[in-house]
């Protein structure tokens, strides 16, 4: 396996002299670092274990003013040393340092009390070790073994390896086979090749040979050499300290900060959600509209932070945040960063990139926001898909898919654990405005639809009591989906067995057309109406006028009447007797023309036509030249 790991630890307390003691390697790598005995960038070492783990170490900086080297550094490590010389102690630099790994929640390492040969009291050794327990209680480092070094006698070098090499045996990678992307620390040019940038590689594999992007920067190159350790290798793995000679870009072109990653794989954005802990030690309250520092992987840029369900964020408390970058980054839900202020500079916290690509602005104090951002961060497969049947009472497949890999979850796994779930329920529906669709929703929120329709539909009775429901056309709207969704939806029993849908409404069987006394009487008048001249009814204009347009339509519906063309309705006894003497005639004589119709049943063209060519549109009959015959 391949580790990365960094060192953390304030200024002089023996970084670099433990790694030239570990690796045989000096990383002070630069002439004036080596004149001044200080590192300013990032040195790099490498270390094989005696079990044959290879360990790229980023040396990192000890000193105050580069604070922000040392965050490059820390961005993407598996492990950390945190270095405390026995003769100093805890100082402001380990504190922050602290801080600033636990915020970036590193949870494997070492803290290695460094120049024990000058401190000849044990009992003072004793006490730093305490004061270093009590520093790091209530963070990510608690459980972290203490060793105690000296370069200068090599005491302890051997069990700070051997911890080392136990701490990580227990390193997991979640993302092995995500994307890769490289955050790049170092952009140079050697002689012959031209164009080097090195980086620690996250997510996936970088192979020779391939196409990359650089972003933000937004150059396009290939990998043309990769080197890890100074080995020349083929394909880089996740995880390691990699060099790459790049063809296609100058030097010039890219810069610490810029991300190496296949094309079309990530973006970079200048706008993302958090969640932001702003630490009991910093001095101020974290603001609304306040610019802050963000640091991240190895860029760092301005930002301005919105709080959206809090004024400000008080030390030692978190809260959500909207960031408006000054500047793009590539950076990725799930993400850790660290926020500083720039003068003076101070360090005041961390945060949990929620979502990378936010659609929008968000509005402030927004109930929904803040509770979709809280879904966002549990991540649970049920949270997340509960939050799309927030804005829809169902989700379509695809759009399920989509979000669960959105969300960074490997999306046919996370339905799989969703249908696992016994309140999930899937159904097909197959209509023609969108062919076969497998749709999701849940069974509580199904029953509730129902509940919710069958209390309408009462309502809109005690309104207005003719009304067999309420029109298919409203609810469809109201829950933005299409009219034939929700029908077949009804039809598949999912609002509830007594559910039916006619003629534009959706009905319950234990609520039917109420008919008034008055209702009644009208319908004896009508029946009066029909029986002088039953194949010749009146029009429904005629029909309304006597007896109201509702108490038409609720015949309608009942079936008592039925319209067969836009102004022509019959009796139902009269339409049924109608027809089946027309079958009778057909199975006797095999045809029939428009005037037989007519004089079977004396009455006028006008209806006779209406009443063929309705029975035509059922398929009853069909037109053969002037005749109409029993289609088949
Ligand atoms: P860094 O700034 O944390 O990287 O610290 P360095 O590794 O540059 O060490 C700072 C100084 O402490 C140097 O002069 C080292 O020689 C010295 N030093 C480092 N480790 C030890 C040690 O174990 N014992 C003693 N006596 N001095 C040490």
């Amino acid at each position: 396996m391949k580790y990365v790991i960094a060192t953390a630890g304030h200024v002089d307390h023996g970084k670099s002299t433990l790694i030239k003691a570990l690796t045989g390697m000096d990383p002070d790598r630069l002439a004036e670092e080596q004149q001044r005995q200080m590192t300013i960038d990032l040195g790099f070492a490498w270390l094989l274990l005696p079990n044959g783990d290879e360990i790229g170490i980023v040396d990192v900086p000890g000193h105050r003013d580069f604070i922000n080297n040392m965050l490059a550094g820390v961005g993407s490590i598996d492990a950390v040393i945190m270095v405390v010389a026995a003769d100093e102690g805890i100082m402001p630099q380990t504190k922050e340092h602290i801080m600033i790994l636990d915020q970036l929640k590193i949870k494997k390492g070492i803290i290695a009390i460094t120049k024990i040969d000058l401190v000849k009291d044990r009992e003072w050794l004793d006490l730093v070790g305490q004061d270093i327990r009590e520093a790091v209680r209530t963070t990510t480092m608690r459980d972290f073994p203490i060793v105690q070094v000296s370069t200068v006698t090599e005491e302890g070098i051997p069990l700070l390896v051997e911890s080392l090499q136990k701490v990580l045996k227990t390193v997991e990678r979640v993302d092995k086979n995500a994307d890769p992307r490289l955050a790049i620390d170092r952009v140079f040019s050697i002689k012959g090749f031209g164009t080097v940038v090195t980086g620690t590689l996250l997510g996936g594999t970088l192979e020779l040979g391939r196409e990359v992007d650089i972003l933000p920067s937004d150059k396009h190159g290939r990998i043309r050499g990769i080197e890890t350790h100074k080995h020349k290798i083929g394909k880089a793995l996740p995880g390691s300290r990699v060099a790459l000679n790049i063809s296609g870009v100058e030097v010039s072109e890219i810069k610490r900060g810029d991300v190496v990653l296949y094309p079309n794989t990530f973006r970079s954005t200048s706008r993302l959600d958090a969640e932001i802990n702003i630490l009991l030690s910093a001095t101020t309250a974290l603001r609304h509209n306040d610019t802050v520092k963000l640091f991240h992987g190895t860029s760092e840029v301005s930002a301005r932070i919105r709080t959206l369900g809090l004024d400000e964020i008080k030390p030692g408390e978190s809260g959500l945040v909207q960031m408006e970058l000054h500047e793009s980054i590539v950076i990725c839900k799930g993400d850790r960063f660290i926020i500083r202020r720039p003068s003076p500079p101070q360090t005041i916290g961390g945060g949990y990139v929620i979502n990378a690509v936010p659609q929008r602005r968000y509005k402030r104090y927004s109930e929904k926001i803040l509770n979709s951002l809280t879904v966002q961060i549990s991540g649970s497969e049920r949270d997340i898909f509960l939050l799309l049947l927030d804005e829809k009472i169902i989700v379509e497949y695809d759009q399920l898919m989509e979000t669960f890999s959105k969300e960074g979850l490997d999306a046919k796994q996370a339905i799989e654990t969703l249908q696992k779930d016994e309140r999930v329920i899937d159904f097909f529906v197959n209509c023609p405005q969108i062919g076969i669709v497998q749709f999701y929703s849940s069974s509580d929120i199904l029953k509730q639809l129902g509940e919710d329709c069958k209390s309408e539909i009462m309502s809109s009775q005690a309104a207005v009591p003719l009304l067999p429901g309420i029109p298919i056309k409203n609810i469809a709207k109201k829950h933005k989906i299409l009219e034939c969704v929700l029908e077949a939806m009804v039809t598949q029993d999912l609002l509830g067995t007594d559910y039916y849908c006619k003629m534009g409404y959706l009905c319950h069987q234990e609520k039917p057309i109420q008919f008034s006394e008055k209702d009644l009487s009208k319908i004896k008048r009508l029946d009066s109406a029909f029986q002088e001249n039953p194949y010749s009814p009146p029009s429904i204009e005629e029909l309304q006028t006597l007896i109201g347009i509702d108490l038409v339509q609720a015949l309608l519906f009942q079936d008592e009447l039925i319209q067969v063309s836009d102004s022509i309705v019959f009796k139902i006894s009269d339409f049924e007797e109608m027809r089946n003497k027309l079958l009778k005639h057909l199975q006797e004589h095999g045809e029939i023309t428009l005037a037989q119709f007519r004089d079977l049943f004396n009455t006028s063209r006008k209806y006779a036509l209406a009443f063929l060519e309705y029975m035509d549109a059922k398929g009853i009959t069909q037109r053969v030249g002037e005749t109409r015959k029993l289609k088949r």
